[in-house]
């Protein structure tokens, strides 16, 4: 599996829900585990502590990850600071990470060192919260990769490639100011183009 890059690099795989994020993510980590590569996946825990899981896409395929609470969490995953910068043997030649929306502004420094001490780093999420706004640190992440692969879905509307995520609540369009997580209510999210994409405002 021969890199592009001479030497690490930062890989960035956006769009909205339902795009094959997941998928692309767990299609690039499986050529580096077929190339024997060593290979460390991580995804936000939905709980407080982490554990052995996998990153699963809607269509089912799996690739085994690291759930972790935040970015503290992944850095001592990584077998200690000091071995990004002492470049041990056992430290991963690839690290990806799923649902890169959900860390802290703190990603990316992390995913930064990472890739100057040599790692292929891949960080798949969304670009776009419900509101179609740039989500967290996702617009400098974008900025800093040596690649970017901007997915598309299709439009639960029109079929159109869709580019944003539609939050119902209820089965109604979410509010702008709705907040991001609502306890006891009935949500669900759609793919839909710029078209047919609704914020109540
Ligand atoms: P993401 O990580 O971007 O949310 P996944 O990789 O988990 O995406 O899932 C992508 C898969 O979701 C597609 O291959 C397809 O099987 C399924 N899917 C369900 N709804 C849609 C939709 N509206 N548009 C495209 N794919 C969809």
């Amino acid at each position: 599996l021969k890199s592009p890059y001479a030497g690490g690099h930062l890989e960035v795989i956006v769009g909205p829900m339902f795009s094959g994020k997941s998928e692309e993510l767990i299609r690039r980590v499986t050529r580096a585990l077929i190339a024997r590569q060593r290979v460390q996946v991580f995804k936000p825990a939905l709980d407080d502590r982490y554990h052995e899981s996998a990153v699963a896409s809607h269509a089912g395929r799996t690739v085994s990850a690291v759930a972790v609470r935040d970015v503290a969490d992944i850095r001592a995953q990584l077998s200690g600071e000091g071995a990004l910068l002492q470049a041990q043997t056992d430290m991963p030649q690839v690290v990806g990470i799923d649902e890169v929306q959900f860390f802290g502004a703190d990603l990316v420094p992390l995913a930064l060192a990472l890739a100057d001490a040599g790692v292929r780093v891949i960080l798949a999420g969304l670009d776009l919260d419900f509101r179609a706004e740039p989500f967290g640190c996702m617009p400098e992440l974008l900025a800093r990769a040596e690649s970017v692969e901007k997915l598309t879905a299709i439009c639960t509307t029109c079929g159109a490639p869709a580019t944003r995520s539609q939050r119902l609540i209820g089965g109604l369009p979410a509010r702008f100011d709705d907040p991001v997580v609502l306890v006891g209510a009935q949500e669900s999210y759609e793919a839909r183009c710029r078209l047919h994409h609704e914020v109540i405002h």
